[in-house]
């Protein structure tokens, strides 16, 4: 029946052992019944035998006893290890169950008052010695495998009166023990693991005549002959027995004859283990942990029952590899719990503390990788790293989440303020606006850093947030250095409209053939002063926006077309319809009514008053050639600049209501095949006012000055006929 379903079986305190020193005596348990089932109850088993906490991670001893019946093998583990394995009754004389069974030693037998701290786990292999009694050679081989894979200590018990008979008991076993030894750890060998056992052979009924020196020189020479006799692999053959073992001794005398020497013997021994520590070694232990030591145990039992190859290493991989994640997992669980408590609550804005927030997620992640150190660095060191990596990985993907939530706010909040502040930024002489960029986006860039650094835990620079946080500011500043660029612009041509508007008023007061050539050498003459203020340092302009070269080019020529388009526009402000029939008006009166000097003219006769009249009229009327047409030495004024290319300026949309560019003058105007179409006559760029003005002009100009003609003459005929 399996032992799953039955109470472990405890070995009977019905014994008739009484252990001379009072101690607290630990019972047994079975660890592989007779049925070969292994006992699902011994972790339950080792943690009802020991403190909580006592035994950490690879902190505790395994030793067997491995040997035929009745050698006082249990005898010998009850007396030093304070352990209660069944022991055959002297009356009965029956074999006691045949099973490996396991004690946790309570304390250790020394010569000191002094308790050792050693964990020490013990196993009794019962009923191996099937080759006697000629059956279950089976299970003595199966035992000896699991004893081998599970200890670091095997103890051999030899009566002192075999010693020397090379087919005595016990060296049968101990044929097995090798063969098996070398099925297990042969391979690993030939790739230099160091790991060895400890064969530990006690001289029993030892009565002292022969040294012990002698007997251990006798039985060495034994177990090297058996040794070289033994089958091996022929890529084995080169390996020693000293490469698999370990050798030492220890004698007790006669248990009944000599009572008192043998309980001291044993004592002795008790010595060597957990006092001076002469017996184990680092390289005995098989480095498994005690929280997987069941999972280990069983796997390689279930390997050895099932006939596989029991392959260690695998085993300790497989058994690290389960525990390293059931470990990984509870503290992930704890670590999920902690961090819906610390951080679900916290929604992004301006009172989250991001120091206090950071740190305390690196607490939680130490907290959290600690508590699987604990657990988990015992176990084979690439696994547990290997869990540990994934673990932090999980963790961090937690945090992630936190951080992404807060990274945005935080570069949201940062980019919109830099926007905002960017818009009021003060060119000054001694800073340029790209200058106040850049140190504005530097603060801004490191305040984010700062605040995100604090909840990033060094980790999170791949984040998308921060990789835009850079394109983020770049789209501010560039749209700023545009907005930038066309305040600049519209200045300089500011500048240059209030220019030629004051320059055309002087002109205004007496047109001559030269009033074009002046006015457009002011025009130039400003042009040239606004570029000089961006002229840059080398052939390529500089705004100080932190434009590139080409925008520049572009901005420089954008300002040009739109200076030729301002020109434009002040021209026919300044030069309209009306403003010249005005001019025309005042200069007539002017000249018809005042002479050289100022003084009012008095008409005496019709004769004097025609003549003055036409002289006046022609004079006055000389100013419309000069101001309908932009023109001058070298011809009309044309821009430098083609239609398509002024339309872009803004031309078109104020010249259509009007006038229309000169078509013409540059090369791809024929491109434009839209307006083309429509406009069947182009204005020219140079023509200030239509004809149809001119004929408006004239003629009102006309009409007023004839009936200024015929109220003067009225008035000198008046005069002469008085
Ligand atoms: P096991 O079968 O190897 O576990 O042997 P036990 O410990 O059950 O002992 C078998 C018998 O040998 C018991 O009757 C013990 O009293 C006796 N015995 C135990 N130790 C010694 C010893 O050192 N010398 C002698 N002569 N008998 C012993
Ligand atoms: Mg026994």
């Amino acid at each position: 029946q399996p032992l799953g379903s039955a109470s472990p079986t405890i070995s009977s305190s019905s014994s008739s052992f009484v252990p001379i020193d009072q101690h607290h005596v630990q019972d047994a348990i079975q660890v592989i019944n007779e049925h070969k089932q292994f006992n699902q109850q011994i972790m339950e088993y080792i943690h009802g035998a020991t403190l909580p906490g006592q035994i950490v991670g690879n902190d505790y001893h395994i030793i067997s006893v491995f040997g035929s019946q009745s050698t006082g093998k249990s005898t010998l583990l009850n007396r030093l290890f304070n352990t209660n394995f069944d022991v055959m009754e002297e009356s009965r004389r029956q074999q006691t169950t045949k099973g490996i069974w396991m004690a946790v030693s309570p304390e250790v037998s020394t010569t000191s008052s002094k308790k050792s701290t050693e964990n020490v786990f013990v196993m009794d292999v019962e009923g191996t010695d099937g080759r006697e009694r000629g059956e279950d050679q089976d299970f003595e081989r199966k035992a000896a495998l699991f004893a081998l894979a599970t200890s670091e200590i095997l103890i051999i018990n030899i009566w002192e009166t075999q010693v020397g008979l090379y087919q005595g008991a016990n060296m049968g076993l101990l044929k097995t023990v090798f063969e098996v030894n070398l099925s297990l750890f042969g391979q690993s060998k030939l790739e230099n693991n160091t790991h060895k056992v400890l064969l530990l052979i006690v001289i029993r009924d030892h009565i002292g005549v022969t040294p012990l020196q002698a007997l251990a020189e006798t039985l060495i020479t034994d177990l090297n002959k058996m040794w070289l006799d033994l089958s091996k692999p022929a890529e084995l053959s080169h390996l020693k027995f000293s490469d698999f073992f370990d050798v030492d001794f220890h004698a007790l005398h006669h248990k009944v004859l000599q009572p008192d020497e043998f309980s001291k013997d044993v004592k002795l021994l008790g010595d060597r283990l957990v006092v001076k520590k002469e017996l184990f070694k680092p390289n005995y232990h098989h480095q498994i942990p005690v929280d997987g030591w069941t999972m280990y145990a069983e796997n390689c039992w279930d390997q050895i029952d099932n006939n596989k190859d029991l392959d260690l290493p695998t085993q300790q991989i497989l058994v690290a590899k389960f525990k390293c994640d059931e470990i990984s997992n509870g503290v992930y669980d704890e670590f999920v719990a902690k961090h819906h408590g610390l951080f679900d609550d916290k929604v992004p804005g301006e009172n989250v503390d991001y120091e206090q927030m950071g740190l305390a997620m690196v607490d939680l992640r130490e907290d959290t990788l600690d508590d699987y150190d604990t657990s988990a660095s015992r176990y084979n060191q690439t696994i547990y790293e290997q869990k540990r990596q994934a673990l932090k990985e999980k963790i961090h993907a937690k945090f992630r989440e936190v951080f992404d939530v807060h990274a945005k706010w935080v570069v949201e909040t940062g980019v919109g303020q830099f926007a905002t502040d960017i818009k009021k930024l003060k060119t000054r002489k001694d800073k340029s606006f790209f200058q106040g960029a850049q140190e504005l986006e530097h603060k801004y860039v490191s305040l984010i850093n700062t605040s995100l650094q604090l909840i990033s835990l060094g980790e999170f620079h791949d984040s998308e947030v921060i990789l835009d946080v850079k394109a983020r500011f770049d789209a501010v500043v560039a749209k700023q250095q545009v907005v930038e660029m066309k305040a600049i612009i519209g200045r300089a041509l500011a500048k240059i409209d209030a220019g030629v508007s004051k320059a055309l008023q002087q002109e205004l007061a007496s047109p001559d053939d030269q009033t074009w050539e002046r006015v457009m050498a002011r025009f130039h003459e400003l042009l040239a002063e606004v570029k000089a203020r961006y002229a840059g340092t080398g052939t390529v302009p500089d705004f100080g926006l932190g434009t590139s070269d080409s925008d520049n080019v572009a901005g420089v020529e954008r300002l040009q077309v739109q200076a030729w388009v301002a020109l434009h526009s002040v021209v026919h402000r300044v030069i309209t319809r009306d403003s010249v029939l005005q001019l025309m008006k005042d200069k007539f009166e002017d000249v018809f009514r005042y002479d050289e000097n100022g003084m009012p003219r008095l008409y005496q006769k019709v004769e004097e008053l025609e003549t003055s009249f036409g002289a006046a009229r022609k004079q006055t009327q000389q100013m419309v050639p000069v101001l309908e047409e932009m023109r001058t030495s070298e011809g009309a004024v044309v821009p430098r600049y083609s239609a398509r290319a002024m339309r872009a300026a803004g031309f078109g949309a104020r010249a259509r209501a009007s006038d229309a560019a000169s078509e013409g003058s540059d090369d791809d105007s024929n491109s434009d095949s839209d307006d083309s179409d429509n406009e069947t006559t182009p204005t020219p760029f140079s023509q200030v006012l239509s004809p149809a003005d001119r004929d408006h002009v004239a003629s009102r100009f006309k009409r007023e000055t004839d009936a200024q003609f015929v109220e003067t003459k009225r008035l000198v005929i008046q005069h002469a006929t008085h």
